[in-house]
């Protein structure tokens, strides 16, 4: 028995999908706020044939039938099969998540871009999935904007024909100033095209939107361009997931030298608000990335706008206290939901904290730093 290539990184609504690697690593490799630049170097970009993709589907279905008569869905006979073939460890404990967690019905074609692969090719590899698993009943993808933009308009069509259901695109901003500096290698104009693009392919369209990545210098025009863009595309998913800036990144290095002034949690939430305001379009808006402080940023645009509002409303009418007690609380419940409790160190931080009276200068300082220490811990 032989494993496959899980595709690791992918969307969190995809974390329990059956996940077959297209290429390995991001063929682009230059945002300048991606962790994915600090490996460029050591982790290429490559492509994978079309035999060796279903050779990875051909053993997932061979360890899926293994799954099913050992009854590996129990913990005793997992880390029995795992003590077996320690190799597939990964493997066996992906396709069992896959069937515990999604009830072996979706399934997801990871790689930061399939789309740079011909339709015939991502024609063939969408009916191999399915005839393997008849349980799937619905397969997404990543793609670029810039790359879908230079596609015809039968490719899509192609694609939705052959079962791909939703494709998730990292959009980050609608400012072309703001793509221009993190150097995201598409233009406003080119999102819209192919963003719309997919759409006209009737593909369902995910959208990733990242709150504080204009800085102070463009945090309104990032909202309102961003806005923008949404309403031209009209799609059907809007996520947010507010900027993290990871060290040693070149955004990292932008703000260390002063070219970049990140946004404080309130500034972040205000531009969220001018967000909401201004898309017009019928989309839904969710905010389920551990980056996230208001998780009430979710729902039906234009109807649930005015409840969002509100919730954006309540956070903005506390006080600065408040807020920073309001943050650490939600930072402490992102980091439980995560990792199933909290790290030693959270623990200690949090007692050192628990010491300090709130009357001192000290306190909210601390808290601060708490919070910062916390949200660097989490996975977006
Ligand atoms: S396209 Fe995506 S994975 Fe590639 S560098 Fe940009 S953000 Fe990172």
């Amino acid at each position: 028995m032989n494993g496959f290539e899980i595709a690791k990184l992918r969307p969190p609504t995809e974390n329990f999908s059956l996940a077959i690697l297209t290429h390995f690593n991001c063929p682009w490799s230059k945002c300048a706020f991606c962790p994915s630049n600090l490996f460029y170097k050591l982790r290429r970009f490559k492509r994978r044939t079309l035999e060796e993709i279903k050779k990875d589907i051909d053993n997932t279905a061979i360890i899926n039938e293994y799954i099913w008569e050992k009854g590996i869905i129990s913990q005793e006979t997992l880390l029995k099969s795992v003590s077996e073939y320690p190799m597939l460890r990964e493997c066996f404990i992906h396709m069992a998540c896959w069937h515990l967690y999604s009830n072996a019905t979706t399934a997801f074609l990871g790689g930061t871009n399939p789309l740079l692969y011909h339709s015939d090719f991502l024609e063939e590899i969408l009916i191999y999935l399915r005839d393997k698993f008849p349980t799937i009943t619905r397969i997404t993808s990543y793609g670029r904007t810039i790359t879908a933009s230079k596609k015809n308009s039968r490719y899509f069509k192609q694609l939705y024909e052959s079962g791909l259901d939703r494709i998730h695109v990292g959009m980050e901003s609608g400012s072309d100033n703001v793509l221009k500096f993190v150097n995201k290698g598409v233009t406003s104009e080119k999102h819209i095209l192919g963003g719309q693009k997919i759409k006209d392919g009737e593909i369902s369209l995910c959208t990733y939107i990242m709150p504080g990545l204009g800085g102070r210098a463009w945090t309104l025009e990032h909202a309102m361009e961003t806005a923008r863009v949404i309403n031209e595309i009209e799609p059907d998913f809007v996520r947010l997931r507010t900027l993290e800036i990871f060290p040693h990144t070149p955004l990292y290095k932008k703000w260390k030298a002063g070219e970049f002034t990140e946004l404080t949690e309130q500034e972040v939430i205000e531009e969220e608000k001018i967000l909401v305001e201004n898309i017009e379009c019928k989309t839904t808006i969710t905010s389920d990335s551990a980056a996230n402080l208001l998780t009430e940023i979710w729902g039906m645009l234009p109807k649930d706008k005015k409840k969002i509002l509100r919730a954006i409303d309540n956070y903005l009418s506390l006080n600065y206290e408040e807020k920073l007690k309001f943050s650490l609380d939600r930072r402490l419940e992102a980091y439980n939901n995560q990792y199933g409790g909290l790290s030693p160190p959270i623990e200690k931080k949090l007692k050192r904290l628990s010491k300090i009276s709130e009357d001192s200068k000290n306190y909210y300082e601390e808290m601060k730093k708490l919070i910062k220490y916390i949200r660097s811990r989490l996975i977006p």
